[in-house]
This record gives structure tokens, sequence and C-alpha cells, in this order.
């Protein structure tokens, strides 16, 4: 007896390889019956033995194409049709209304393989794709995703291209990149005033002026990466120099997990992170014996490490020049650059060389940036490979944009009961980044045909995102405090549409008092929030410039504990104090702060450890990783109750932090017990909000947990208290996360309204 059944599968299922994967399991489970692409998904109808069909249904939800992702399967019997055989139907026409679009993905095995076979047709050929991999979401400027609508569009398929294409069984079957040596993209490579390098093979010679130690500019997925041999000092700190980029930490792909292997220490997971097909930087120890030039990441602990994930990239990374330096090609948080006539005005005082090619990037994306903490992987920047690969929520509603914060900004375009999150857009400081913000949301409305019913912004009446917000007239608005944010970011990420407790730990976010808040602790829903508890509220000396110099807040907070007086301190000596002492005691320039970041920053400094930044986090970075192996008991603090919060004092902290310095104690055992002191006093906040409301939900967010040692030793100090906490593994935890936190809070709000 044989039966018929409609499948339809929801979800990245759209220029996957997805089809012609159902025709082929189909065919290897005997079924008749046909697939077809619909507005609503793919659409299956198979006939067959009632085993068959459930074997072919198991198979298809195992192990189904690689770049895809099923959200939803529904199942059906329906009456059997007899056809002769299984058929992939053409197009209706209108498909890709509300299916998904895939993210650039890394070079495929397969791929890979033809790559390097000086048989295939596509040897070293550094654009090689196929459904399985390759780019998606940077070549796309219009939907649906087909050729005519990608930077694709200008390659006319050579016939052996165009019957891959056409053919159900090849595994580049609708592949809409694909390419080959004959009719596809090409590379060249140029000197920095643009004149062409006469060569048979621009990327040989790419590799040869890298050894040489020369900066190039290579064009990729996403944008351009600053390339230089990572071994060479004086080729690293020249690319340093060209592009003002002081000490913050570079990454560098090597071409290979050995070689990887060979600079840092690697788990089981962190290897799972750095091969996937997403393919991030992965954040990883060094080795106690690690060798690349001094200044790729200066007193750092942690080296960004990803492998090739392009054609070119595997091309360039031969067996001689195995470690490249790769970082964006921007100057300090602007956006990566992504087209050549701007590359070339831009990074021409930068490189020597460039290696580009002809097929256009549509949209800018970054490097993706990972670390492995507390048992599970977590974004520090979600980008390529990620994005727009939306965060399924559990709610349904109108669609709502969310335009982020002001650092590591990203926006969220939230639409039934997907959140799509922006790719990494960067510091909304700048004139380019803010180019590239209102073009990652124009982008993100036009591929998914959606307009917002409201527009979700931060509290901060200066962020260049709130102003961009008020400036769209037509639409209602809605300000969200950037704490608030941050918890119902995560609260989305494990669908918990409850009160929780609420810890957000960051450097700085606007209050609802017009105060820079960042040591909050909030009893929080989507709708609303209380602040149960805070970090005791003190001046920051010159407000910014407090944040580039850490001794300033070092110099406020101590005079804080010792009732104005400063206590004789080594770092002291070096600074000219007073103007500072004035102004925190005139209290001219010194807004409020109850940040966690500062209060780092302090610490940092009064130890004698980071006095001024280069980057975001630096002091509180290197003083982490001061602390190694030392143990130390904690500090003392106590907390006192205003109104209807706890307010945390910190100056019996500050001031046996400084009877430890006059003791003796070094850096290692301050931070050791400075780490502890936090995780001690949030868990026991947590246990005070526990007593008081009786909820057990904990959960964590804030740029300060990208912070191991705190990090993992709260996690577990929370948990034996009998609390559930609930973590970000899917977007940051950095302000890179808080705009899916805002669609969720606009959504309640509309909801609200209704
Ligand atoms: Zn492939
Ligand atoms: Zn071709
Ligand atoms: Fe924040």
């Amino acid at each position: 007896m044989h039966h018929r059944r409609l499948i339809k599968v929801n979800g990245i299922v759209q220029g996957v390889g997805f089809r012609p994967f159902v025709y082929n399991l189909a065919l290897k489970h005997n079924l008749t019956g046909f697939v077809s692409n619909t507005s609503a998904g793919v659409y299956i109808e198979i006939e067959g033995s009632p085993t068959a069909i459930n074997n072919f249904s198991t198979e298809l939800r195992s192990d189904p194409p690689p770049l895809s992702v099923i959200a939803d399967i529904k199942e059906i019997s329906i009456l059997i049709q007899n056809d002769a055989n299984f058929i992939i139907k053409p197009s209706d026409g209108n498909e890709s209304v509300s299916t998904l679009i895939s993210p650039d993905m890394a070079v495929c095995d397969d791929c890979v393989k033809e790559l390097f076979d000086p048989k295939d047709r596509r040897y070293r050929y550094p654009f090689i794709n196929c459904t399985n991999c390759g780019p998606r979401y940077t070549i796309i400027d219009n939907i649906p995703y087909d050729r005519p609508f990608t930077s694709m569009r200008h390659f006319k398929l050579c016939p052996d291209c165009q019957s891959e294409y056409d053919d159900p069984t090849d595994r580049r079957f609708h592949a809409q990149p694909n390419a080959c040596p004959v009719c596809g993209p090409q590379v060249t490579l140029t000197l920095k005033d643009g004149n062409i390098v006469e060569t048979d093979d621009p990327i040989v010679e790419t590799i040869i002026a890298l050894k040489k130690g020369n900066v190039v500019a290579i064009k990729g997925l996403g944008g351009f990466h600053l390339a230089v041999d990572a071994n060479n000092e004086n080729a690293v700190k020249t690319l340093r120099q060209r592009k003002g980029r002081e000490e913050k930490p570079l990454a560098v792909m090597v071409r290979d997990l050995q070689t990887a292997e060979r600079l840092c220490e690697i788990s089981e997971d962190e290897r799972k992170l750095l091969t996937s097909q997403q393919s991030p930087i992965v954040l990883l120890k060094k080795h106690a014996n690690y060798t690349l030039a001094e200044s790729v990441a200066p007193n750092n602990d942690r080296l960004g490490v990803m492998l090739p994930y392009t054609p070119l990239h595997h091309l360039l990374l031969d067996a001689e020049l195995k470690m490249l330096v790769m970082t964006s090609a921007n100057f300090c948080e602007e956006p990566i650059c992504i087209d050549i006539d701007e590359a070339e005005t831009r990074l021409s005082a930068i490189v020597d060389y460039f290696l580009n090619h002809n097929r256009d990037i549509y949209l800018r994306s970054d490097d993706s940036v990972m670390i492995h903490l507390a048992g599970d992987p977590r974004p520090i920047r979600r980008s390529r490979g990620f994005a727009p690969q939306p965060i399924f929520v559990q709610s349904d509603g109108l669609p709502i944009l969310a335009v982020g914060g002001e650092l590591k900004n990203t926006v969220c375009l939230l639409k039934e009961d997907k959140a799509f999150l922006s790719q990494h857009i960067g510091d909304l400081e700048n004139l380019e980044a803010y180019e590239f913000f209102k073009m990652a949301i124009s982008h993100l409305e036009r591929i998914f045909e959606t307009t917002p019913e409201l527009i979700v912004h931060d509290m901060h009446p200066g962020y260049l995102s709130t102003q961009w917000a008020k400036e769209q007239t037509d639409i209602p608005l809605l300000a969200v405090q950037h704490h608030h944010a941050h918890i119902a970011s995560c609260m989305a990420e494990h669908d918990l549409d409850e009160p929780v407790i609420g810890i957000a730990l960051d450097g700085t976010g606007y209050g609802t008092d017009n105060t820079i808040w960042g040591g909050e602790v909030l009893i929080a829903d989507f709708a609303e929030f209380q602040r149960f508890a805070y970090l005791e509220p003190l001046p920051l000396p010159g407000g910014d410039a407090a944040i580039k110099a850490p001794w300033r807040t070092a110099v406020s907070y101590l005079l804080h504990a010792f009732d104005g007086e400063l206590p004789e301190l080594q770092f002291l000596e070096n600074h000219d104090v007073s103007t500072v002492v004035e102004m925190v005691k005139k209290n001219i320039n010194s807004p409020l702060t109850t940040s966690c970041g500062r209060l780092f920053d302090a610490v940092t400094a009064l130890c004698g450890g980071r006095q001024t930044i280069r980057y975001e986090g630096q002091a509180a970075i290197e003083f982490m990783q001061s602390a190694g192996n030392a143990v130390h008991r904690p500090y003392d603090y106590i907390f006192d109750r205003k109104e209807d919060s706890w307010i945390i004092r910190i100056a019996p902290m500050i001031r046996s932090i400084v009877w430890s310095l006059r003791k003796g104690e070094d850096m290692s055992h301050i931070s050791a017990g400075f780490h502890l002191t936090l995780a001690a006093l949030f868990t026991e906040i947590a246990e005070l909000a526990r007593e008081e409301t009786g909820i057990k939900k904990v959960v964590l967010s804030g740029g300060v947990f990208q912070n191991q040692r705190l990090f993992e030793e709260i996690i577990p100090r929370l948990e034996s208290k009998g609390l559930q906490v609930y973590t970000h593994s899917q977007v940051p935890t950095n302000d890179g996360g808080i705009s899916l936190g805002q669609t969720l809070i606009g959504r309640k709000f509309l909801s609200s309204m209704s």
C-alpha cells in the first residue's frame, strides 16, 4: 500500500541546495512526487511505502544540507496521485517572500579539494564555490535570491557552469555565485597608486610581496583586509603605525589547525569553532612558547585566530607563508571598506599593494569574533557567518526596528517570530559608520520586505542612533533604558517572558535619572524594570577623559574612600593629580557613574596597572590577565538601603585594596581578590533579590561579562545558591547585543497598547 505525504519546510532553505537534496533523498528512498519553492518555504509531496516515507522524513530532519537552517517542518497525509517519478518543479515566481537568506559561509571541503586538484577545471580558481559554501548575504542586493539580484549578475555563466547550475543532481545546482576561470570574477594585483602589476599569477606575486614585508589590502567576502606577514615584526609595526592602531590586538589567519596549535592552546570545543562553516576569529590562549611578532597582540595572553575561509585565502596561505595578520581595513572603529574606489582613496596611505577582484560586495560584513567561556561559545562580535540568520523568539506581532546603542552598534529587525540582528556596524561616532548604519537598516528592510511599525532606541539623547530614530517622523518611537535592553536581550535568547533578576555590568549606559549607569541589578521583564541594586554612584572627573585615563577615576574613587584625602600610593607620583582633585571636590565636569567598567579602571590604575588606555577595556583585560593562578580572599563591601534600592558601597573594598598594597601584595593577588569580591557581592545581592521577590532566574548581561575570571567565578556561585543562571551564547553580551533586547521590549509595549 502506497501512502502520500505533504511536507512543508520553513527556515533557511533557499539558495542552500535544499531542493536537490530533497530530490536525491527521494530517489534514494524510491519515492515519487515533487519538490518546489513557495513563498512559505519548501513544499514537498512524496509517495511510496510508509517505511520509506518515514525514513525520508527522519533523514530530512537529521541530515539537511550544511547551510540550511530548518525552523519548522509540518507533515500531513494526503491522497495518493500515482506519479511516475520525482521532479523538481520550477519556481512559481514569488518564492522568496518569507524564506530566509543564508549568511556567507566558508568554502567547503569538496571545493577546497577541487581547488588544489590540477585536473579540475577550477584548479587554483579563487572564486570556487557550490550550494554548500561561499558568499550569500554580502552579494545580495534584492530578493528573490537569484543571480540577477546578486553581484554575480555581471558574469554570464559559461556552458559548463550553466549545465552544473541546471542539473538537480549537481553540487552546483542553483548555486547563484557559481563561476569558473572562463566566466567568473578575476583577481588583479595593483600598486597603491592603482597601476596594475603585470603578472601571470597575481596571487603568487602577492605572496612574494607579503614575504618581503609589504602591507597588502586584500578584497575578501565582506570587505577588505589589511594583511602582513605575522612573523615579521617590522611589517606588523608598519601596519600599526600607518593605521593608527597602537596596541589593540590584531587577528591572524593561519594556514591550518596544526599551525594554530603551534601558537595557542586549543580545546576540542575551540577546534569546532575554528573549523565551523561560520569560520570566526576565535580568541585563544597563547602557548608559553608562543612566537609571533611581538606587536601582533602585545600585553595580551590571548590571540585572535581564524582559518582561511575563502578559496583566495587558501591560495595565499601556502607552505611558506603560514600566518598572516588580517585586520579589517578600517581606521579604528570605522566600518570595513568594500568599494574599490573608496578603498583606494582611504587605504592608499596605509598599503603598498591591493589584491583586488571584480565581484562587487553589496554589503559590508566584518569577521565574527568568538570566545569559549564557561563551557559555551560566546560571540564577541556577531557578523560574517551569522548575519542575517535570525534569532527565533517565542512571540509574534507587528514588525519592529531597534537601532541599538552607540559603541559596537548593531540594529535588529523583528519580524513575526524572527529577530534579524544586523552584522557588526561599529562605533557610531564617525560619519562612515553612521552611513553604514543607515545602509544596514534599509538593506534589512528591503531584503525582508518589512516596514517597522515601531522604532526602539536607547534613552541616551546624544547617540547618533537615537538622533536617527527621532528623524523618522512617520513611525512611533520608544526609548528604552540601556541595561534593561541588555537584560531583555539575554531573556530573548532563552525565551524568558517573565520577571527575572538581571545583573547588567558594563561601561556606560544612560540611566533614567540622567546619570551614567553600569553596575545594575534589575528586577525586569520585557514590560518594565525596577532598579533593585546598583554600585554606589561616584564622580568621573572629566567624563570621557576619565574613560581614556583610568588613573583619573582611581583618584576620584580614592578621594571618596578616604574622606577627601589621597593616601600615599605609587601611581599618584606619575600624574598631575591636583587638577583632578579639584574637579572632583568642586564638582566640575564630573558626572556621577555607577559603572562597573569604571570600577575596574580605578582598581587597575591604583594598583599600578594600566594608567591610560589605547582601546576600550584594555585596563580591565590586562588586570584580569594579571591574576593568573593567584588566589585571594574577597575584600569587604557593604550594602545600604536607599528608598527602594540597595546601594553597593565600594569604599570598604577600595580601602582594603590600599591596605593590601601597603603590605606589599602584588597586583596578581589583588586582581584575584577583586574579581572574587565582585562575584561574591553580586551573588549576595541576587540572593537578597530572591528573598524579596521569589524569583530564581538570574540573567547576566553587559560587556563586563566578557571578563572570563568574573564570569566563570560568578556562575557557579549563583548556581550553588540554587539560582538558575542564564547567559548569552547567540548574541554578544556587549552592546552589540542590545538591539535584540530593544525589539522585545518594543513588542511588549505594542501588545500593551492594543
Ligand atoms: Zn563548496
Ligand atoms: Zn564558467
Ligand atoms: Fe552596555
